[in-house]
């Protein structure tokens, strides 16, 4: 981040994104305080990080990113591409074809572990490694290339920019990768991998060896944030159900035999990688990208955990950590001399605003003449919430009250 020495014009948004920034080094300067980890040293690509890199960066669903550290430094995206890479299986198969391959329970174990189905054979989910080789195999194609090619711009769209495959990394988890080779051999016999396990393996470890840096993870997370659609390039990438069972298996799974604590801990869906990165979404507000390349024994990054606890604190964004008093749609309510009564609302109708709308209806119910309940500047109403409305706008309408609800959207 450049900082001008002049003061910034009133309109510019340079305080702000000095003041996030400034709070995101901060978070920095306390994950860098953590020690211990290891660099993954499976592949010489891996072993090569440096462990001193450290990096954070926020993509709001307004569409800004903030950045800190080596936020810009590429780093092989690893397993944190099976999120994504289910989320494109998904919209190419729907849900019902996937979720018959590859179940949403979390397994508590290691990324790499056995974890199939007994009876059926199914992958316990597409987080661990049995159940993300069988994803990426069910994105189609007519050759592996063009299926390859699928992931890797599905994967872009999601990120907003086109990203690379590193080969070398891809040439050394081919050479050193018997394990992942045995778990597509097993999903194989049973039925569930659609594909010759070595057209599968292949398009995984490609899958994993996209290069991403922190801000493309935090713009990530804030597709998926933001209902599958890019806040920063506009793509609808994937449908809004899709982003929401994407986020659902996350929130389970995506931290491997760390994702109990991790909920309590930090309190959002979230995806780990190998290679140091970790992506987090706060669904409605922002996608989080770190990386730092010391791992834990579970495989996470030590700095990025420190740093996505320190960045849930800081902006408040543990999903369980909700405001106290609820968001109120009331904007104004003005009480006219001949007891006309216009309630003027705003932003999102859900249950609780169109409950506190209801009690506020009622109160008027014994002086008021008619009410008028303007909404055109509601950006957003729940079904449920406009099913409430209408039930009590009827039953004051019953008891003689001229009652008008104005520009709801349906
Ligand atoms: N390429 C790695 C593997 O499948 C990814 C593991 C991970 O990032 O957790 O072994």
């Amino acid at each position: 981040m450049s900082t001008a020495p002049t003061d910034p014009a009133p309109g510019s948004a340079r305080p702000l994104v000095e003041a996030v920034e400034g709070a995101l080094e901060r978070v920095l300067d306390e994950a860098r305080l953590a020690r211990g980890g290891a660099v993954a040293d499976y592949i010489p690509e891996l072993a090569r990080a440096n462990p001193e890199h450290l990096a954070v960066a926020v993509a709001s669903v307004g569409g800004n990113v903030y950045g800190a550290g080596d936020d810009r430094h590429p780093f092989t995206i690893q397993s944190i591409s099976k999120p994504f890479v289910y989320a494109l299986a998904v919209r190419e198969l729907g849900f019902d074809e996937v979720a018959g391959r590859v179940g949403f329970e979390p397994s508590g174990e290691p990324f790499n572990a056995i974890s199939l189905e007994p009876g059926t054979g199914r992958p316990a989910n597409p987080m661990i490694n049995a159940g993300a080789i069988v994803t990426s195999a069910l994105v189609p194609g007519p050759t592996p290339a063009e299926r390859f090619e699928r992931i890797r711009a599905g994967l872009s769209a999601f990120a907003g920019r086109q990203l690379e495959v590193d080969e070398r990394t891809f040439a050394s988890e081919r050479a050193t990768g018997d394990r992942n080779r045995a778990l597509g051999y097993l999903t194989l016999a049973t039925g569930i991998l659609p594909l010759p396990v070595d057209d599968a393996v292949d398009a995984y470890f490609r899958q994993c060896s996209v290069l991403v840096t922190a801000r493309d993870l935090a713009v990530m997370g804030a597709t998926l944030a933001h209902a599958g659609v890019n806040p920063v390039t506009g793509e609808a990438v994937v449908d809004p159900a899709i982003a929401k069972r994407t986020l659902s298996v996350m929130a389970t799974c995506g931290m491997y035999d760390y994702s109990g604590e991790w909920l309590v801990r930090v309190g959002l869906p979230a995806k780990s990688g190998v290679g140091g990165g970790v992506l987090a979404a706060q669904p409605g507000q922002v996608g989080i990208g770190v990386f730092s390349p010391p791992l834990d024994g579970r495989g996470n990054s030590v700095r990025g955990v420190e740093a996505l606890v320190g960045v849930s604190q800081a902006y408040e964004l543990h999903l369980f950590d909700h405001l106290t008093r609820p968001r109120s749609a009331i904007e104004s309510v003005v009480v006219g001399p001949d007891g006309d009564v216009v309630v003027t609302l705003r932003g999102e109708v859900d249950f609780i605003a169109a409950e506190q709308l209801v009690d506020e209806l009622r109160g008027h119910a014994g002086e008021a003449r008619s009410i008028r309940v303007d909404a055109r500047a509601v950006t957003d109403v729940r079904a449920v919430a406009a099913r409430f409305l209408a039930v009590a706008a009827g039953h004051l309408r019953a008891g003689g009250l001229d009652v008008v609800v104005d520009g709801l959207p349906g």
